[in-house]
């Protein structure tokens, strides 16, 4: 993953000692290239697992997950944040943005995560897990097994991860940040 650490080392921005910005490769300008290393790095964490659907919340998730199924051969699914019309009948969940600075639910259709389903979650970043915690809830409830959850940014210093990891889920960071202070990225090796 020496290119993803090379753009995050000379383009990321530090916000603020809680907020990377990654806008110019991966949340609203997206590098096609580092998408294809991404996907093929997780395929291969989870290559064994049998995994049936890949799963994440939109909207930064969805390159990732693109390049992620299409690298282990299943479909993506993603969480909507808006409920449309023609939805059907839907799982929900509700999760709370500290970014944002509010509260969204998320949906997914019952008929595309089933009983059947080898899930594996993946997402831009993990911070404090509440992304996480309502997509591994729209898996319960339908349900399905969760293999595992790969991410690009672990945010060590936010405690999401921690917490996780110690209710037994499977998670795969393929950058793990352990200090954004003096507006300085310290990465773990
Ligand atoms: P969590 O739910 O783990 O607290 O935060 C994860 C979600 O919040 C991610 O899906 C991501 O969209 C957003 N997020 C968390 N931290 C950051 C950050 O440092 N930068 C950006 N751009 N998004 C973040």
């Amino acid at each position: 993953m020496e290119l993803l650490k090379e753009k995050i080392l000379n383009q990321a921005k530090v916000v603020s000692d809680q907020i990377l910005k990654v806008d110019s490769f991966i949340n609203h300008m997206i590098d096609p290239n580092i998408m294809v290393e991404i996907g093929q790095e997780f395929a291969s964490r989870f290559r064994d697992e049998k995994i049936t659907k890949v799963l994440t919340i939109e909207a930064s998730g969805i390159a990732i997950a693109l390049t992620t199924a299409l690298a282990l051969k299943t479909p993506l699914l993603f969480a909507k944040k808006k409920i449309p019309s023609t939805l059907g009948q839907f799982y929900m969940s509700n999760i709370y943005s500290f970014t944002k600075n509010e509260t969204v639910g998320i949906c997914v259709a019952k008929e595309y995560l089933t009983s059947d389903d080898r899930v594996l979650i993946v997402d831009d970043f993990l911070a404090r897990g509440e992304a996480l915690k309502g997509l591994t809830d729209l898996v319960k409830q339908a349900d399905a097994q969760l293999i595992g959850v790969g991410i690009v940014i672990e945010k060590m210093f936010q405690g999401g991860g921690k917490a996780l990891r110690g209710a037994g889920v499977r998670i795969e960071s393929l950058i793990k940040v352990s200090s954004l202070a003096d507006g300085k990225i310290n990465l773990e090796e």
